[in-house]
């Protein structure tokens, strides 16, 4: 056998002999979508050495990708791992899964629509989890904050005192239900997850969700806030809707992704 017979042959054994769904058989757009998004969100200072971003997958909606356990800006095409909604890792072979990947899984579990989940820990945020000031829609780019901004209480879940990390079954499907129908979730002391049906549209509203909470508590020091109505917010969430694209675009040239 020649030889690139014979390395069709080692590959085609070597993929025959995984039998569950994993990252090689992902769509191409969606693996180099989530490399993008984990560049993006870095470059924009969302997250920073931690923090993570995933994908279900569009062919198998029991499964997720995410990357194995590292800093988001280094995260390659080949970093990435497929699990089950249960958070199991299909494909690690020997790999480290990030000790919060729970919150993936059971938010896919729990929320049919969501497509992509953005998980950060950005400063700006972290205020809002800790006091009595609710996070609300300041500006029309956080228009998606109308639909409610739970937060979740590790303690109510998982006792006084854990690490504030969501590392197991029951504490995902705590923070899935604290985040209900909601586009965001602030964890106490903690940070965020965001939702959405696509990868950009998750990215935009971790970014957003920082920059409205920035503002916010910049409002806050001037006097008592203006924000929108709940019909100001239902509006400018469907404008918003087509313009997302617009500023993925931005941010992929921004953090040197290649165009895909
Ligand atoms: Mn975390």
């Amino acid at each position: 056998m020649d030889r690139p017979l014979f390395l069709l042959g080692v590959l085609a054994a070597s993929l025959g002999a995984v039998a569950q769904a994993t990252a090689a058989d992902a769509p191409p757009s969606a693996i180099d979508e989530l490399v993008a998004a984990n560049r993006v969100l870095a470059h924009e200072d969302i997250v920073d050495g931690f923090g993570h971003v995933s994908v279900r997958n569009p062919a198998d909606p029991t499964r997720y990708f995410l990357a194995r356990s590292m800093a988001p800006a280094l995260v390659a095409a080949a970093d990435i791992l497929s699990y089950d909604l249960d958070s199991n890792a299909l494909d690690a072979n020997g790999r480290v899964s990030y000790a919060e990947r729970f919150i993936h899984g059971a938010i896919y579990k729990a929320r049919p629509d969501v497509m992509s989940v953005v998980h950060a820990h950005t400063p700006a945020v972290i205020p809002f989890g800790v006091s009595d000031v609710r996070l609300q829609p300041i500006f029309h780019m956080a228009a998606f904050l109308g639909a409610g901004v739970p937060v979740f209480e590790i303690r109510d879940a998982g006792g006084p005192a854990t690490d504030l990390l969501v590392k197991n079954l029951a504490l995902g499907d705590a923070l899935a239900r604290t985040l209900g129908s909601a586009n965001v979730a602030l964890m106490r002391g903690h940070g965020m997850v965001t939702v959405a049906g696509s990868i950009p549209e998750a990215v935009f509203r971790a970014y957003y969700t920082a920059q409205d909470a920035q503002l916010e508590a910049d409002a806050l020091r001037l006097g008592p806030p203006k924000f929108l109505t709940a019909d100001e917010a239902r509006s400018a969430t469907q404008t918003q809707a087509g313009l997302v694209s617009r500023a993925w675009e931005l941010w992929k040239r921004s953090a040197s992704v290649a165009r895909s």
